[in-house]
């Protein structure tokens, strides 16, 4: 592990570090750093003007001052001479509370208070679409059931094995990939690890998958449901919670219904309590709520949840146990921040393992099928203004997550959805014009 960027600038023939942060829409912002000039920022860190970028600041605020965090640094493995490395924002010798990564870090601190280190991995899906963002890439993808694709994969092996070989060489231990459920959909996964490391990875996952990408000639997006009837971007994040030393999960019980300790269960408890609200920051955009609740795909399902259950190995449901010790959470999708979507995770099971919260009854049935005889499950939020209310009112979640933090993600959040709603539709035309 880097804690010297100079140094790591020697060994490894670093020309330019971009020093980057994730602001409250996850976009990914960064400065370019010759290596020269790189002990200075490691020191002092790069500045930024915050209002530029989407973090509640004004014109007037002082400048932000991004912190490289050295332990996270990267190569780039499509670009050797460059050097990614995840940063902490600083505001006058202070933190800036309702930065993501600052919310994550602060929440891993409470968790670890608390005995618990928190351990995820995410499934962030994407699709290959043309550059100009208007339809998939590959015109021969057309199957009704595309899920596993042997040709479709193949034909789009140069992109998916270039980035598989990134991450191997990246130490992150991929394991498979494949052709999603939706025609020019892909899935990669690789090994899960502690909450701040799989965010670092999730943010350095999707600059990699755009970039090369981009190098085919193609464009990647995460876009939670970037087609019509197409099945949309997941973001599974599986989770466990362990010893301090990463030894025992803490989430296992052989004993226990579907391996599950107790502690697991509280976790899980809170997950359940705050799912509406919370939703807020796994579903983050008007585009999110076209993914849930989503009528039936081309393929015959949407694979994403609907309401708040739970459930053994079973992917009809907003939480799946697919086995002992873990739990994975089906909700999020691609365009949830990679900070915020951890953090939210802990805050909701740690208030779970405080209150001992009760996960309620596991149901078994088919959602898809049958999920209209379900009376006493709650619906998931219906749309994006839905769901801020339900965060807004949800003090127990807000107050975890930080008052700074929350109040800066309603006001940008709601000024989004206004945004939204400002905007003139042709079906408005279509189903009004003649009143
Ligand atoms: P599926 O598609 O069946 O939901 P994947 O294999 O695509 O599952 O993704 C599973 C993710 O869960 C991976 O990132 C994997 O490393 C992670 N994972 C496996 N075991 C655990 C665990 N105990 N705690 C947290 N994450 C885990
Ligand atoms: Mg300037
Ligand atoms: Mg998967
Ligand atoms: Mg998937
Ligand atoms: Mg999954």
């Amino acid at each position: 592990m880097a804690s010297d960027l100079s140094a790591f600038a020697a060994e490894n023939g670093i020309k330019y570090f971009m020093i980057g942060y994730t602001d409250l829409f996850g976009s990914q912002r960064a400065k370019l750093v010759p290596a020269q000039a790189i002990a200075d920022m490691q020191r002092d860190g790069a500045g930024f003007a915050g209002f530029a970028t989407w973090l509640d600041l004004t014109p007037a605020h002082p400048d932000l001052f991004a912190m490289p965090d050295a332990a996270a640094v990267i190569q780039l493995p499509w670009k050797r001479e460059v050097a990614w490395v995840a940063a902490d924002l600083m505001m006058e010798a202070k933190p800036v509370d309702q930065a993501p990564r600052i919310v994550l870090k602060r929440l891993v601190g409470e968790a670890a208070k608390a005995g618990l280190r928190v351990r995820t991995g995410v499934e962030a899906e994407f699709f290959l679409i043309t550059p100009d963002g208007k339809a998939i890439s590959d015109e021969h993808d057309t199957a009704e059931k595309p899920c596993y694709d042997q040709q479709a994969v193949m034909r789009r092996y140069d992109v998916v094995a270039e980035i598989c070989d990134h991450m191997l060489e990246l130490g992150w231990k991929p394991y498979q990939n494949d052709h999603e459920d939706a025609n020019g959909q892909f899935e990669m996964n690789w090994e899960f690890d502690d909450a701040l490391a799989t965010a670092d990875k999730h943010s350095f996952f999707k600059f990699m998958v755009k970039s090369v990408a981009e190098k085919h000639g193609l464009r990647a997006t995460f876009m939670p449901k970037p087609f019509k009837g197409l099945t949309g971007n997941g973001c599974h994040c599986h989770v466990s919670v362990w010893d301090a030393e990463g030894r025992t999960n803490a989430f296992a019980d052989e004993a226990a219904p579907f391996g599950l300790s107790a502690q697991g269960k509280s976790f899980l408890g809170g997950i359940m309590q705050h799912a509406s609200s919370l939703a807020a920051v796994t579903n983050p955009t008007v585009n999110s709520y076209k993914r849930i609740n989503a009528p039936r795909t081309v393929s015959g399902a949407t694979w994403a949840p609907n309401s708040v259950t739970w459930t053994g190995n079973n992917r009809t449901h907003m939480v799946r146990v697919p086995g002992p010790g873990r739990f994975e959470l089906r909700l999020p999708d691609g365009a949830a921040n990679p900070y915020l979507l951890q953090a939210v995770i802990i805050a909701a099971g740690l208030d779970g393992v405080r209150s001992k919260a009760d996960p309620g009854p596991h149901s078994d049935i088919d959602m898809y099928q049958d999920g209209h005889t379900v009376t006493d499950a709650p619906k998931l939020p219906l749309n994006l203004l839905d769901a801020l209310r339900e965060f807004e009112r949800d003090e127990g979640l807000t107050a975890m997550l930080g008052a700074e933090f929350a109040t800066a993600y309603l006001k940008l959040k709601r000024r989004e959805w206004d945004s939204y709603c400002g905007h003139f539709t042709q079906w408005e035309r279509d189903t009004t014009l003649d009143v």
